[in-house]
């Protein structure tokens, strides 16, 4: 007995076992960020789609960006969609 370096085994044990714990713990929160991580990637989070509130709904029947004929500025006839110019005067229509 006495021949064994008990201290320096004791001292090479609690490093080896600091060394084990920290190495654990660093494995453990590195398996939680990725699930974190993964958990965030498989689950995005989806904004709420603005719904139209009721009283803003256009109505089906008004469309007032699809005018259906052009009115000469110039005599104020009515001339169809197609026509580039006024069917009454030869105006140019916008
Ligand atoms: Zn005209």
């Amino acid at each position: 007995m006495g021949s064994f370096p008990w201290p320096g085994f004791l001292t090479f044990l609690g490093l080896a076992c600091l060394l084990l714990l920290i190495g654990a713990a660093i494995v453990v929160v590195v398996i939680l960020v990725a699930q974190r991580n993964r958990k965030r990637e498989s689950d995005p989070p989806v904004p709420p789609r603005p719904a139209v509130p009721p009283g803003q709904a256009q109505p089906p029947s008004v469309a007032p960006s699809m005018p259906t004929s052009r009115t000469c500025s110039a005599c104020g006839t009515v001339n169809e969609l197609a026509n580039n110019f006024c069917e009454q005067c030869g105006s140019p229509l916008s």
